[in-house]
This record gives structure tokens, sequence and C-alpha cells, in this order.
């Protein structure tokens, strides 16, 4: 069967033809699964809900075959027979090569998971290129410590990679969430298997013909594309993966752990879900306040782990602000992801679509008012209007759950003491955004606060440098920054006696 497929764009931003890889990404070298063809998996375009291709499903024993690759190339090629400066210049060569083909890599993000062109070109490609490049060059310095304990002892830690890494990531971001694993990874001298979501796996899928380009040893980085069951449990149970990084679902998140624990223990870390507060004071700038509000939560067409989805706004000002959030809101262009003034594309499959209607059917039914929105945007695609509720109690299932689309939940509050237990009342502790001109407030906010992330004025504001993770059932474990490297790293602690001799009360 054919392991890869020839797709036409012609939009603004890009025309010409891009030939992605379908094949599982095993050794440097594309082959057909163990399934031969006789399972695909459709892809398709969430714009027009039409398919685009079907690729070749991969299978567990396909996991065994990535897993040969990822253990010889540690044992060989990678790991602690790689310096740390040649790890470097591999990631800064794939950095390159993604700002190289920025355009091709947008066009396939804005076809496969429906986000605006512009965006996927200006932000999720920009940022995995930045991500490359970042730990790029913390390659180098990745180092363990002189520990001075006695005239007599010599001690010092070593930083070791930790082996050979399973790693599995969702559909909302999937070429950003591709380097968020791959490159801390890479530069702390692991190998990886990791599995892209089966919704959205064809920039994933482009970037193996990137990491063969830059030269990357075979078998450091090997793809396998299949459903979670299958081959995302079998990452999970093996014990031959060292460690497991996951992004995804909270509920999935609670199986992978359970796993690891039931197979080798191996070392987990999990990025899941949110329903994050975001806090608008009365002394907020207003406008900046009432953009910022929107983009927390139509931001990724509202499928962001760290959506502003929980919006409180404080009572003398309520009113205006629901006022101004809903005139917004009307005004946010929804449509094809590859018209240039778009900024929310449709929902990513008819099953998110669903559940996601669900969710602002039983708002109404509840008694919540709908402001603007909650209803199908056009005739065609998964397309979902902007929706704001107002009036909402916190028993409602649309102020508890994840949505993971463009629903936000509004309330009014008094004062500082009444919202913080208010935002702090959930099982997540993903991100938050405070708005205040009160410098003192801001800091006591955001000390209160139980979420990994507190945004102060603004919101979706992501660095590479700074770290990103969760609290609660939100996660175990940072990604980004210097704090990502520990994810992959062991430390070893190697002591030296200079002279002392044994205490074993025994002469010879
Ligand atoms: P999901 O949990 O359904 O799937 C995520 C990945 O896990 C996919 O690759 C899927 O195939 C795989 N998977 C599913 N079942 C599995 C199993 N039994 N064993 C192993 N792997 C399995 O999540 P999703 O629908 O793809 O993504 C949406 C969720 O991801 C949301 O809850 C969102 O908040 C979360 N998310 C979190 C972050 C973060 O950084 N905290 C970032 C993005 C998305």
């Amino acid at each position: 069967m054919s392991l890869s497929f020839t797709h036409e764009f012609s939009h603004s931003g890009f025309k010409g033809k891009v030939e992605i890889p379908t094949g599982l990404f095993i050794n440097n070298e594309w082959a057909s699964p163990k399934s031969d063809g006789a399972r695909t998996i459709d892809i398709v375009n969430p714009a027009t809900g039409q398919l685009i291709t079907s690729i070749p499903e991969g299978l567990p024993a396909d996991v065994e075959l990535a897993l040969d690759a990822a253990h010889n190339a540690f044992n060989n090629t990678w790991g602690p027979n790689c310096s740390g400066s040649e790890r470097g210049k591999y990631l800064i060569k794939i950095a390159e090569l993604i700002e190289r083909d920025i355009d091709k890599l947008a066009s396939i993000e804005s076809l496969d998971s429906g986000k605006a062109f512009m965006r996927a070109k200006m932000g999720d490609v920009t940022t995995a290129a930045s991500v490359f490049r970042y730990y790029g060059g913390w390659a180098d310095k990745i180092h363990g410590k002189v520990i001075e304990q006695s005239i007599d002892k010599l001690a010092y830690t070593r930083h070791e990679p930790i082996g050979v890494c399973g790693q599995i990531i969702p559909w909302n971001f999937p070429l950003v969430m591709f380097s968020f694993k791959v490159a801390p990874a890479l530069a702390t001298g692991c190998t990886v298997v990791i599995k892209p979501s089966e919704l959205t796996p064809l920039s994933a899928m482009y970037m193996t013909k990137l990491l063969k380009e830059a030269g990357l040893p075979a078998g450091v980085v090997n793809v396998v594309v299949g459903y979670g069951p299958t081959v995302g449990n079998a990452l999970t149970t093996n014990p031959r993966v060292d460690k497991v990084a996951f992004t995804g679902s909270t509920a999935v998140g609670r199986m992978i752990m359970e796993a690891a624990s039931k197979s080798n223990l191996k070392s987990v870390t999990l990025e899941l879900g949110g329903k994050s507060a975001n806090i608008v004071f009365d002394d907020a700038n207003f406008n900046e306040a009432v953009k910022y509000a929107a983009h927390a939560i139509f931001f990724n067409h509202g499928q962001n782990c760290c959506a502003g989805s929980r919006l409180f706004v404080q009572r003398g000002i309520y009113d205006e602000f629901a006022r101004k959030l809903t005139e917004v809101a009307r005004r946010v262009k929804v449509g094809d992801p590859f018209d240039p003034s778009t900024y929310q594309g449709p929902q990513i499959s008819q099953t998110q679509y669903d559940r996601i209607m669900n969710y602002i059917e039983s708002g109404k039914q509840a008694g919540a008012k709908v402001l603007t929105g909650g209803e199908r945007h056009g005739k065609t695609g998964y397309f979902i209007e902007p929706t704001i509720f107002g009036d909402v109690t916190s028993d409602m299932k649309i102020v508890r759950d994840e949505i993971f689309g463009p629903v936000v939940v509004m309330t009014s509050f008094d004062t500082e003491e009444e919202v913080i237990a208010a935002a702090n009342d959930t099982k997540y502790g993903l991100a938050s955004g405070v708005f205040t001109s009160d410098l003192a407030r801001a800091h006591r906010v955001a000390a209160r606060i139980k979420a990994g992330t507190v945004w102060v004025n603004c919101y979706n504001d992501f660095h590479v440098q700074i770290p990103f993770g969760g609290f609660k059932e939100s996660g175990i474990g940072r990604e980004l920054g210097e704090y990502a490297l520990e994810n992959y790293m062991q430390v070893k602690a190697v002591q030296i006696n200079l002279g002392k001799s044994c205490p074993l009360p025994v002469e010879l």
C-alpha cells in the first residue's frame, strides 16, 4: 500500500503540492504497519467533514518494532553516546527546517485540525521551531553538581537521560505538542516512540521528513500512528518504556498512571484538562479585559486546555462587561480556516461537535441564560457559534465540566475573598487570569489561586522559557523552560572515598 499522499494547497498563504508520508516511521524509514493496509484510519477535514485521506493504522506489534529501534539508538548512537553539543546541533537544524517549511506545515495543520492558517503559521509552527531551538540551546548545558561533603569524600551528581520514552499527544495543538514532547527528550539524550492523535497525525508525519533531513540518527524518534486503546495502551503498559509523557484528557491520564503502576513503575508526566477561572476586577482596563476574555475562551475554538472558560466579573461592571463581551463574540469571525480574516475555525470532529452541543443544551435546560451563540454555525463542517452563558450557578454541568469548545460561563462577584474561593472550587488547576490595576491585589490573588499558571492582565500568553503545567487533576510535571528537562532525566549520585578507612571493627 502507498506510504505517502500528496495534497495540493491553493490559498492566499500558500500554493503548491505537499507530499506527506503516512507509513510508520521506524529507524528513519517509512514502513507498512503489521496490519499491512487491512486497517486504516480516516483523516477528515473538520471544516468540510470530508475525507482528506486514509492512512495505515499502527498496532501494538508495531510499537514493539519502534521500541527495538529506540533502544538500539539509545545504546549506540544517542543517549550516552552522543555529546550534548552534537544533540544541540540536530535540534537547531530541525528548528531551521521547520522555519524553512513554515507555509507547508501551517497549511497541513490548518487542513487537518481546522485552525486558521495565519494562527497556525504565526502561532503553532513558529512556536514549534522556537521549542526545538530553545532545547537545542540546553542540550550542552545539562550537567550535574559537585557536592562538597567532606575533605575525604568527593561526591558529584550525573544528570542521566531516563532512557526510552513513550509520548502520547492530543489533537488540539498537534505540532506544538510534538515539539513540547520531542525536543526536551532529545536534548537530555532520551530516545522516543511518539503516538500522535489519530485525528490529526499529518503534521507529525510531515515532521518525520524533516527529522530525517536533519540527519537525526535512525531510531532516535519513531512515530506510530494508531488508536489510544491499542498503540497508546501498548506504550503505557510496556516494561521496555522507561517513561511516559502524556497530554490529553484527565480520564485517560488516570488510566495511564494505573497502567504505568502495573507495569514497570515507569515515570509518568501528565498534562491534562482544565476549567480555568478568569477574574476581572472593577479597576481593570475595561476594553483590554473584554478583548482578553474573548481571546481566553475563543482562541483555538475553545479547544484549549487552559481556556478561560469560567469568567468572574465584579458586580459593578458585570452588566456592561457582558454587553461588550457579547458584542465582541458576535464579531469573532468564524469560518474557513484558509480565509485570512478567520479567527475561529471548526471543532475537530463530529464527536466533539455533538459533545459541545450537548453541554450547550444542558446549560439551557438548567436555566442558564444564553447571551449570544449556542447554535451551529453554517451548514457544513463542525462549526459552533461563540457562546456566552450568563446567570450560571456553581452546580451546573457547564460550570463544572471541561467543555473544550467556544463556550464561556459568566458569574458576578463582590469581594476578593469570594472570587478566590469560587475560582478554586474545581477539581482542575491548570491556568487562570486576573485583571486589575492594583498591583498588590494582583500578587495577592496570584498567590492564592490553585493553578499552574496565573496570567495577570493577559491570557493564553505562552513562552518557551516559562514552565507550563497543572495543579490538582490538571496534571503532574511541567513542560517548557528548564523545568521540562527534569521530566527526562534521572539523577545519579557518585560518592568517592578519598582516604577514609572502613568503619568495620575488624583488624586485618
Ligand atoms: P484524549 O485523552 O482523548 O486523547 C489524548 C491522546 O491519548 C490521543 O493520542 C489518544 O489516542 C490517546 N489515548 C486515548 N485513550 C488512550 C489509552 N487508553 N491509553 C493510552 N492513550 C490513549 O484527549 P483529546 O481528546 O485528544 O484532547 C483533549 C484533552 O486534552 C482535553 O481534556 C484537554 O484539556 C487536554 N489537553 C491538555 C493539555 C495540557 O497541556 N494540560 C494540552 C492540550 C490538551
